[in-house]
């Protein structure tokens, strides 16, 4: 029933000079989902994108695109000539489509061409009343607290004709704040956390820590599909795949045992911070929940931070179990998540981690260790997966 859908910009009104580029990324990524959709016309004005000619896949297009960090809301329209008894009939049309048991309407026009013979008043009403006398003693006018509103917008070219706000992602396009690296296990959380700073408009790439032959090499290619997924929101992902054979030997022969974890992580942020560094990511994301498990209290937070200067960034820390699962039910990792994987942390997991590590005790614990060399011989004994937005990967080393 549906021709064309709007949708609309969020933020992008208040970032001033770089609107242009902003809006540029947003229809880049639009396109990106849209594609195979050859029939569709896409076209800007004003802080809006119309899809053009969306008809059968109207609903389909609503579902891809409220994804795309950047988009506010969404309408699928009806668009008809200017004439006020087209008007008339495709409003009644669309009232009739969302009517249920609803009891109350209202009609809202807005003029964008001022040289339309009525005012936006005038079109209420004669439409307001067109509806009325067929629903007579069914619908009332509610002006203030309706159960359905008729939205009419008078543009230069056609009137269109809609009645649902559909919520987008919101946020702000993907690439217009930099570039950051998430730490990217196996697990449910961190692809939320990746999905937290695209919205953000923070492109994102991802480094995976993999300790083959302790892991298998199906527990790094869950990993690849779970980029896979995401690359779909920004195009093409790189994804830093680090052997971290050797450094979780080591720990488990010189350090002490309840202190495992919260080294392995100090050294997962040692060599993510190399890597920022050497490819120019201005932060680390990970997937971390305050108190979700033992390794993850502030007192571990500090341990691990106290490795690294540059920020790391928790968009989970303040979340449930409950609604990060939503959120990757919703942006399609979900199911790849629970997938029984070894995570290179379980495999070493001591019985008693400790819960409040102190940073004392981890570079006391650490005294024995060749710091510098252990993270220099991880990174060149890595490799670089490139994931393309066609679903093909290309794989080499990290030199
Ligand atoms: P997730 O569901 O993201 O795996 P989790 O609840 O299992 O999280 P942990 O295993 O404690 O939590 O890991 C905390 C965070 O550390 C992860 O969210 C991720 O950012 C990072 N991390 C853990 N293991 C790895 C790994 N093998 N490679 C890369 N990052 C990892
Ligand atoms: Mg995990």
């Amino acid at each position: 029933m549906y021709s064309d859908i709007i949708l609309r910009e969020g933020e992008l009104v208040l970032k001033g000079k770089n609107r242009r580029d902003f809006e540029f990324r947003l229809i880049k990524n639009v396109k990106r989902v849209t594609k195979e959709f050859t029939s569709i016309k896409i076209e800007r004005s004003f802080g809006r994108i119309y899809i053009r000619n969306a008809n059968e896949n109207t609903q389909e297009i609503i579902n891809r695109t409220k994804l795309i960090p950047g988009i506010f809301n969404i309408s699928p329209i009806l668009k008809t000539n200017k004439d006020l008894d087209n008007i008339k009939e495709k409003a009644l049309e669309l009232l009739k489509k969302s009517i249920g048991n609803k009891k109350t309407f209202k009609v809202e026009a807005k003029r964008g061409d001022k040289s339309y013979a009525l005012d936006s008043m005038e079109i209420s009403r004669q439409v307001g009343g067109y509806i009325l006398a067929k629903y007579e003693g069914e619908l009332e006018v509610n002006v203030k607290n309706p159960d359905i509103v008729i939205n009419i917008e008078i543009t230069f070219t056609s009137a269109n004709i809609y009645s649902e706000k559909i919520r987008g992602a919101g946020g702000l396009p993907i690439g217009s704040s930099g570039k950051a690296l998430t730490l990217l296990s196996g697990g449910i959380d961190s692809p939320v956390a990746i999905w937290h700073g695209l919205k953000r408009g923070v492109d994102m790439d991802a480094i995976h820590f993999y300790s083959f032959p302790f892991t298998s090499e199906r527990s790094k290619e869950k990993v690849v599909d779970l980029a896979k997924i995401l690359s779909k929101f920004k195009g093409n992902m790189k994804l830093y795949v680090i052997n971290f054979t050797e450094i979780q030997k080591i720990i488990g022969i010189k350090c002490p045992k309840e202190y495992y974890i919260t080294i392995m992580r100090r050294f997962m942020m040692r060599i993510a911070t190399a890597v920022a560094n050497k490819y120019e990511y201005k932060a680390l994301f990970t997937g971390e929940s305050i108190g979700q498990v033992a390794s993850q209290t502030l007192e571990s937070m500090a341990a691990i931070n106290a490795v690294t200067n540059i920020p790391i960034l928790r968009p989970l820390a303040s979340m449930d179990k409950h609604d990060i699962i939503e959120i990757s039910r919703e942006i399609g990792t979900y199911e790849t998540s629970i997938l029984p994987y070894e995570d290179c942390c379980t495999v070493f997991v001591p019985e008693n981690p400790v819960i409040k590590p102190l940073i004392s005790v981890c570079e006391d614990g650490e005294k024995e260790l060749d710091i510098d060399k252990l993270v220099e011989d991880a990174i060149n004994s890595s490799t670089l997966i490139t994931i393309y937005e066609d679903g093909n990967i290309k794989e080499e080393p990290l030199i």
